[in-house]
């Protein structure tokens, strides 16, 4: 095993790697951006480099910088993370190119399934289902609107290269063609340095639901169940859970033969997870694969009983899996919210500061992955995630309970962060029915706003404070105009 292993990343998942690297023995490395200097993730590691300043393309992203400094600190491995340069085939490839082990697929793997229609057909050729269109990607707009009038509307535009929804465009006429194309190329030629893209169906209310595997460098691959991750704003997810509530045991063992397939079909080696659209028919489609350990994965540590990083950092070793598929067992039921600090009623912009009160929830099944503390300034050049709140309970009914007891029990002061909103659709109907799906929060919560009484209580002990005197948060009025209820109940409840 290794004795020491860098963490090219910040906040909660650089924190939660140290833990398990901390538990095996190893000596974790931190490295930060300017405005990173006090952050969680610098106090918990061993060491801690600087690597420039704020901006990500001089710090996180600077591959020479983070390869230079993994030499200096005499490292033998490197973690990367997610986002950054986690799926960055570049980074992968100078890891190898300087003897430093990276912790994820080989380089060359990395780059096959990030294009998303080179992996389109990978996959249909190894005959695993993938969503009805292109499987070439172009600039050609009159190509483009050609493809789309003959699939029939609504259809999708993605950026070959595409990624956190960048490039990304749901159309819904031919009309609105032209203009969606010229638009997702240049957002896509922006974010990724490569303008193409395609077209595929526009699936009506699926599901996201995504299989996690290991595989190992012998070419043993399993699948560690599924997640469903249905609940997104801005076609990314906010609220994941295991088991879905849409999979029969057969589905799940189709769903997971599937993923397996695609593990051996693209020679991936490590952790990774192989995302799904399902649709109410019970028809699954490959999306993509994510080769990286996820924001999502503690809810199936949780039901699996499995520490995925150690798994990572074993295959990373060189070590064969030592897990069988007929060894895992899904138990009980586990939900995950992403805290971020951002304001869901001013259509989730992110609202970074400075946290003044800070208390986790504790007790019976909860586990928190937390990137900040107390006083800890959340800056704005990231992504505005917090942290992590998994609950585990023995079925999903006593896991939601248990998700509102937790969410209640979170106290995050001056600055606002989507709790309120999180608990508003922990505790609605249709969530409490399983009846999830990728447009949930359109269709559900928009223009949503907090519950008026809250804020009258809040803005009430705010008042009763003020006039004993008691010491003062600093109230950080969200972008509608008022205060959010769980930014005082904490520090200002009588
Ligand atoms: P990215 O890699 O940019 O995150 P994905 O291809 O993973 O993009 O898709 C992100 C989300 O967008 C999915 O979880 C789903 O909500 C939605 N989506 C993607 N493709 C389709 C589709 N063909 N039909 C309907 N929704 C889709």
């Amino acid at each position: 095993m290794f004795k020491k292993v860098l963490i090219a990343n910040r906040s909660e998942i650089a924190v939660r790697i140290m833990r398990t690297c901390r538990e095996m023995g190893i000596q974790t490395v931190a490295v930060y951006s300017e405005p990173d200097r006090k952050a969680l993730h610098v106090v918990e590691a061993e060491e801690a480099f600087s690597i420039g300043p704020a901006e990500p393309s001089e710090s996180y992203l600077n591959i020479e910088r983070i390869i230079d400094v993994a030499k200096a600190a005499g490292v033998e491995a490197i973690h990367p993370g997610y986002g950054f340069l986690a799926e960055h085939p570049l980074f992968a490839r100078a890891c190898e190119d300087s003897g430093i082990v990276f912790i994820g697929p080989p380089s060359q793997v990395i780059e096959n399934l990030g294009n998303k229609t080179l992996a389109r057909t990978m996959m249909s050729r190894a005959e695993v289902p993938v969503i009805p269109g292109m499987l070439e990607a172009t600039t050609d707009t009159t190509l483009l609107q050609k493809e789309a009038d003959a699939m029939g509307y609504p259809i999708i535009i993605k950026a070959a290269a595409g990624g956190g929804g960048k490039g990304m465009r749901v159309v819904s006429a031919s009309s609105e063609m032209p203009d969606a194309c010229v638009s997702a190329i240049s957002e896509a030629e922006k974010a990724f340095g490569d303008p193409s893209i395609y077209v595929e169906k526009c699936l009506e209310r699926p599901r996201h639901v995504e299989i996690q595997i290991l595989a190992d460098s012998n070419g043993n691959a399993i699948h560690l169940f599924e997640r469903e991750c249905s609940i997104q704003r801005r076609h990314q997810k906010i609220i994941e859970e295991t088991p879905s509530p849409a999979l029969s045991p057969e589905l799940r063992e189709r769903m997971g033969e599937a993923a397996v397939k695609v593990a051996k079909t693209s020679g991936y080696v490590n952790a990774g997870t192989v995302e799904f659209l399902l649709e109410p028919s019970g028809n699954f489609y490959f999306l993509e694969v994510n080769t990286r350990l996820q924001v999502e994965h503690p809810i199936t540590e949780l039901t699996t009983g499995t520490d995925l990083v150690r798994h990572q950092l074993e295959i990373a070793a060189g070590s064969p899996l030592s897990l069988r598929q007929e060894e895992l067992l899904q138990r009980g039921h586990a939900i995950e919210c992403r805290i971020y600090a951002e304001d869901p009623a001013a259509d989730f912009f992110p609202s970074p500061g400075k946290i003044i009160g800070y208390q986790e929830p504790t007790g019976p099944g909860v586990r928190v992955d937390s990137g900040v503390y107390e006083g800890y300034e959340v800056p704005m050049h990231y992504d505005p995630i917090l942290s992590k709140l998994i609950v585990a309970a023995e079925n999903r009914e006593l896991a939601r309970r248990r998700m509102i007891r937790a969410l209640e029990d979170y106290r995050i002061t001056g600055i606002t962060t989507i709790i309120g909103f999180l608990l508003d659709v922990i505790r609605s109907v249709p969530f409490s029915r399983g009846d999830t799906f990728i447009d949930f929060v359109q269709t559900h919560f928009s223009g949503w706003k907090p519950d008026k009484d809250l804020v009258r209580a809040a803005a009430a002990a705010y008042l009763v404070d003020e006039m004993l005197g008691a010491p003062q948060p600093q109230v950080t009025v969200s972008q509608a105009g008022y205060p959010t209820p769980w930014q005082s109940l904490g520090a200002w409840t009588l």
